[in-house]
């Protein structure tokens, strides 16, 4: 189970994988975008961590309104609205809870993913970050998680998938064809974001 403090963990090691890998998560957009995913994301969690870091909580939910503000006014791009929305439905779906049970990350993530999905007018196979939440959220609803891991582990074999399909949304699909091969960098920082949830669950 998380409480405000596992939030604030789980958005600090975000923070750090996005800060280490901001590089190849620009290389990435490099290939099929214009190279700016990388840039959006370190500059935005960067935010987020000044925003949370010392202000109190009663619950994760109200943490989480604040990421969502932040991330939807700093990331910018396409991705920014999008986690911005994923991260509202979160702290919704948590409102008035101080402590975050395994059931209510499912529900949680199920209404993250209906937001991106409803905000991108996305859905699965497009090559979009969609493609890496949404069997992560399949994950929470066919398995009791009793290992943390998996959720990292489902959400790497996710973001590794996403090189073999064909964008249809987003810059990526200005590629057509030429988006084959490559991962998409939506994919990867929620591939990273996901990391660090199985970490803080540990
Ligand atoms: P921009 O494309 O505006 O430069 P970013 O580079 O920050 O924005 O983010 C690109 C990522 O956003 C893509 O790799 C993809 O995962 C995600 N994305 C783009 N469009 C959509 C959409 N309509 N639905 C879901 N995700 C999307
Ligand atoms: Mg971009
Ligand atoms: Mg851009």
């Amino acid at each position: 189970k998380l409480q405000v403090n596992d939030i604030r963990n789980w958005m600090n090691l975000s923070n750090q994988l996005i800060q280490e890998n901001k590089s190849y998560l620009t290389e990435l957009d490099q290939a099929i975008g214009d190279s700016d995913h990388g840039i959006n994301m370190a500059r935005g969690f960067q935010e987020v961590i000044t925003k949370i870091q010392d202000q109190s909580y009663s619950t994760p939910s109200d943490m989480l309104k604040d990421v969502a503000m932040t991330l939807m006014s700093k990331v910018g791009g396409a991705a920014g609205p999008l986690y911005g929305t994923a991260f509202l439905k979160l702290s919704m779906a948590w409102k008035n809870k101080s402590e975050i049970q395994v059931n209510d990350i499912k529900d949680g993530l199920q209404a993250g993913l209906d937001g991106i999905k409803q905000r991108g007018k996305a859905t699965s196979g497009e090559k979009t970050m969609i493609d890496v939440w949404d069997p992560v959220v399949q994950l929470f609803s066919e398995n009791d998680i009793t290992d943390p891991s998996l959720i990292e582990e489902t959400a790497k074999q996710a973001m590794n998938n996403t090189k073999d399909l064909k964008a249809t949304k987003g810059r990526a699909s200005y590629f057509k064809e030429k988006s084959i091969d490559n991962i998409d960098p939506g994919s990867a920082s929620s591939y990273y974001i996901f990391s660090a949830l199985s970490t803080s669950l540990q």
